[in-house]
């Protein structure tokens, strides 16, 4: 209890901290995220693996950027962090004593790859608050009903406090008629929710004799295309909000309470850069991260595996870098046996995969035939592990008769644009 009141009040805290820095100007937040670069270098100074950095070269009164306890503190001079890296070797990434951290996330992100991120009561805190940060420049107003259609909820159908909003969770492995019914019974004020699926429900909606409103609809985890975001948008007679976050950062960039800019939080430096690391500044290139809250596992230019690429100054005046687009999220749909439609994120409980392979993609070869191609960490995979697939699979299609194989390789290559596709449909595709 006295935990979580303390949590609270961290949260809050960090809320206050972020309001304010939403609105420096390009200067002053430069300033700001040297200062907490510095401070984050020397974390990373305690973890195995930023701890052998060699300092930059170049005499000792030349150019040689400042140095934070013996870490170069020009953000240029650190490595790029690999998810393998990080997956491979997380002791290497811990920053202090174990028993302080608690785990927050067994994940696997855009890649396919799983990774395990450890954050602190702080880091934790500044996730919380990331979160409650996107949803009021959303709009949302505190004390409001938020409907939240995820495929970790456990309890559908109950609402729960989630700091100043109240939370109706849905599962996203019902149908969206079944979730209408859901909102329509509870009235909530906004939905949160995948673009894919809540262009479904945008589709149920238009048929309905009393369609449901919303105040707004956020998106996050997939990209919301102009066709869905108009589509939502005119059903639920709402603005659409896009987020976008990761599991290993939480919420890093959202819209612009006033524009449609995608403005990254004050908390993370964004780096898109080419092929050979240089910073790409016209057209796509990867995005690497750095968290600078999170001082349990300090994470510097951490390839996350999606590209993006810059967007113009937002006219807000805000000095937050403004994100243009971001490529690499799946908005990939799967037809189903019998005609229903099961969006991708139906089938990320795959991401419980976590260890036991390298990576993998799942790909629907057929309506009824689904591929597990997977590269493995060790001997393959056991027949329980393939259990499991199957009847995560069999769960996401809502019950359907479908065949799962599974086919053992070496990678698993990208696709021509450099897009890895963790989920994959060929129906309907020739
Ligand atoms: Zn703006």
């Amino acid at each position: 209890m006295l935990d979580s009141l303390s949590g609270g009040v961290r949260a809050l805290r960090c809320l206050d901290t972020l309001r304010r820095e939403s609105v420096l100007d390009a200067d002053s937040l430069k300033r700001l995220q040297d200062a907490l670069l510095a401070r984050l270098a020397k974390s990373a100074a305690k973890t195995g693996f930023y701890r052998h950095l060699s300092p930059p070269s170049g005499g000792s009164n030349s150019n040689q950027p400042p140095t934070s306890g013996g870490m170069p503190v020009d953000l240029e001079s650190f490595p790029i962090t690999e998810r393998e890296d990080v997956r491979l070797g997380p002791d290497g990434f811990f920053a202090c004593d174990e028993t302080r951290h608690h785990l927050t996330s067994m994940t696997s992100g855009s890649s396919g790859t799983p990774v395990e991120v450890r954050s602190d009561r702080e880091a934790t805190a500044w996730r919380n608050a990331l979160s409650i940060a996107s949803l009021l420049d959303a709009g949302v107003k505190p004390m409001s009903l938020c409907a939240r259609i995820h495929r970790k909820e456990s309890a559908p159908g109950r609402i729960r406090m989630h700091y100043f909003f109240r939370m109706l969770g849905l599962s996203l492995f019902d149908d969206e008629r079944a979730n209408l019914t859901a909102i329509r019974k509870f009235g909530p004020q906004s939905l949160i929710c995948c673009s894919s699926y809540a262009q479904f429900m945008a589709k149920e909606n238009d048929y309905a004799e009393k369609p449901v409103k919303f105040k707004q609809v956020i998106c996050g985890s997939e990209v919301t295309g102009e066709n869905a975001r108009r589509e939502i948008s005119r059903s639920f007679s709402c603005p659409v909000f896009d987020v976008y976050g990761c599991h290993e950062f939480g919420h890093m960039a959202w819209e612009c309470p006033e524009e449609h800019s995608m403005h990254v939080s004050s908390r993370f430096i964004i780096e898109i850069v080419d092929g050979r690391g240089r910073p790409a500044r016209n057209g796509p290139g990867e995005v690497l991260v750095t968290a600078l809250h999170n001082h349990a596992m300090p994470l510097i230019r951490y390839r996350i595996g999606d590209r993006a690429s810059w967007g113009k100054e937002c006219p807000c005046g805000r000095g937050l870098p403004v994100i243009a687009s971001i490529e690499g999220r799946t908005n990939e749909v799967f037809a189903l046996p019998g005609g229903g439609i099961r969006p991708a994120a139906c089938f990320s409980n795959i991401e419980s995969l976590n260890g036991r392979v390298k990576s993998f993609q799942l790909i629907q070869e057929r309506e009824d035939l689904f591929v597990l191609r997977f590269v493995p960490c060790g001997k393959g995979l056991d027949d329980s592990v393939r259990g499991d697939v199957e009847s995560i699979v069999r769960k996401a299609c809502g019950g359907a008769r479908i065949l799962v194989e599974f086919e053992e390789a070496q990678r698993i290559p990208r696709e021509e644009n450099g897009k890895f596709r963790k989920f994959y449909s060929k129906v309907g595709k020739g």
